[in-house]
């Protein structure tokens, strides 16, 4: 059975198109700078890379693009769109409607809708590309996988705010989390490795790329993460400030900032480039750490020093940790803020392996001390497998 997953941004369309059981990748690509002239698409089939420069005016044109990609005799790898069985999309907010993915339905659609607000630059392009798709696919079925659905099993003691408690009831602010795609894929990947049946074992996962999210999951199960209401909140990520104390905002409206420019401020211009001044990539900030640049190394600092709080007080949540994973951009390359992380951290039976640590990057590796009672993994991220699994399952069950 095929099944084609695609992730939809405001001006881009990523895509994967899998043999399932098996999940093999028959062709992967992605259309970016849609609504552009310079639109262009990247398809590659397994060694072999084609790009396409094209102006896409908008996302049914991308995904008809994709679509005769897929099917050109030379680039393609499926000769008729019937041979798809399903498409699955990711979907940021989900809110409490979903804990598991859905076959999309008008009911689905009109709840995606109806979290625009709480992701407005998310779900938006995510529905967009439903909509684009469902008039390319006719009546093949598509399926929701939202970011969202993962942390539904957080217990209220942890999603809810300390904040009156109607604006809960009506307003439905709470925790809601995301990346949740990420942390159950590379949670159920640290029980393989580990041996362990995924009900049983208890697992820190920390999502480090350009967002950054940290999750406890018991016995398979999300039970605390750290981004809340939106994927502000939490650990210091690439442009966004993670924790802060709330009364900053009122404190700088007092000083003449706009409401709209904090929010930039906050979301844009915060976390590793507000404190670096300089770049938002760990990559650049490493290279002018090195050189000595003191913002650089203050950044990357004060970046590690947030997870490994997060560590340890999931560590408390959870009472008894197996495994700690590290996933994205920065969990899978960067070695030497994973150190930094782990520095110290004997006293909550994690202790890194220097070695090990040092040639692990983008691999599937265990990178702890043979001490160490906690066992570190670093498991490349996979999002679009675990979508295309869970449509195969819900459209072979349809
Ligand atoms: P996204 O959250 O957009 O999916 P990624 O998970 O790909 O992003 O993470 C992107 C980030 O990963 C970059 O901004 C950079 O900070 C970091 N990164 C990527 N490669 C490296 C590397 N070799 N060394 C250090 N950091 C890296």
């Amino acid at each position: 059975m095929k099944i084609l997953v695609i992730n939809c941004g405001s001006s881009s369309i990523k895509y994967q198109l899998y043999e399932m059981p098996e999940k093999t990748v028959l062709a992967k690509g992605l259309l970016e700078k849609i609504a552009t002239a310079d639109s262009v698409l990247t398809h590659q089939v397994g060694e072999k890379k084609i790009s396409i420069k094209k102006a896409v005016k908008n996302h049914e044109e991308g995904m008809k693009l994709i679509v005769d990609t897929l099917l050109n005799n030379e680039s393609g790898v499926i000769k008729n769109i019937n041979e798809i069985s399903g498409i699955g999309h990711r979907v940021v907010h989900g809110g409490e409607s979903f804990p598991r993915s859905a076959i999309i339905t008008d009911e689905v659609v009109k709840i995606i809708e109806s979290y625009f607000d709480l992701a407005p630059l998310h779900n938006p392009p995510n529905l967009t590309g439903i909509k684009a798709s469902a008039s390319i696919f006719g009546s093949i079925p598509q399926v929701a996988a939202f970011d969202t659905a993962f942390h539904q099993t957080i217990p209220k003691v942890a999603y809810l705010y300390a904040l009156p408690y109607e604006i809960y009831e009506k307003y439905k602010v709470r925790r809601y989390g995301f990346h949740g795609t990420s942390h159950r894929y590379v949670a159920r990947r640290a029980c393989v490795l580990m041996n362990k049946d995924k009900d049983k074992a208890n697992i820190i996962t920390a999502h480090l790329g350009n967002g950054c999210s940290i999750t406890a999951v018991e016995k398979g199960k999300s039970v605390d993460t750290s981004m809340g209401l939106t994927p502000l909140e939490g650990l210091v990520m690439g442009t966004r400030s993670g924790d802060i104390d709330p009364a900053i905002i009122f404190y700088l409206e007092g000083k003449g900032y706009k409401i709209d420019d904090i929010n930039t401020l906050l979301n844009k211009k915060s976390g590793l480039i507000g404190v670096s001044g300089a770049s938002n990539d760990v990559r650049d900030i490493l290279e002018l750490a090195n050189k000595g640049n003191e913002r650089a190394k203050l950044a990357i600092d004060i970046f590690c020093y947030r997870v490994k709080k997060y560590i340890g007080a999931y560590t408390a949540v959870l009472g008894r940790v197996d495994a700690l994973v590290f996933t994205g951009g920065i969990g899978e390359n960067a070695i030497t803020l994973r150190w930094k992380i782990c520095e110290n951290l004997t006293g909550v039976g994690i202790e890194l392996d220097k070695e090990k640590n040092d040639k692990t990057i983008k691999t599937e590796a265990k990178i702890s001390s043979i001490n160490s009672k906690v066992d570190v993994f670093v498991i490349p991220t996979n999002e679009e497998v675990r979508i295309a699994v869970d449509t195969y399952e819900l459209v072979k069950s349809s």
